[in-house]
């Protein structure tokens, strides 16, 4: 970790937006079926789109699938 991000104050609604790009979550194309897994986790908000609408988060990827 680069330590050079004092002065820079989290709060809660951008600990939740972090949590959204946690590794292992899912999301699904709701028209075409399309699933994206996040394999790397980041800093930023993830909005994925497909078929031209945004992809829906999937709370439980294994259980999906089966
Ligand atoms: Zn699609």
């Amino acid at each position: 970790m680069v330590d050079d991000l004092s002065g820079f104050e989290w709060n809660a609604d951008e600990w939740q937006q972090e949590w959204t790009i946690s590794v292992g979550r899912a999301y699904v194309c709701k028209k075409c079926g399309t699933m994206l897994m996040v394999t790397k986790g980041g800093v930023g908000v993830l909005e994925p789109k497909c078929c031209g609408l945004d992809m829906q988060p999937v709370e439980s990827p294994d259980e999906e699938i089966r």
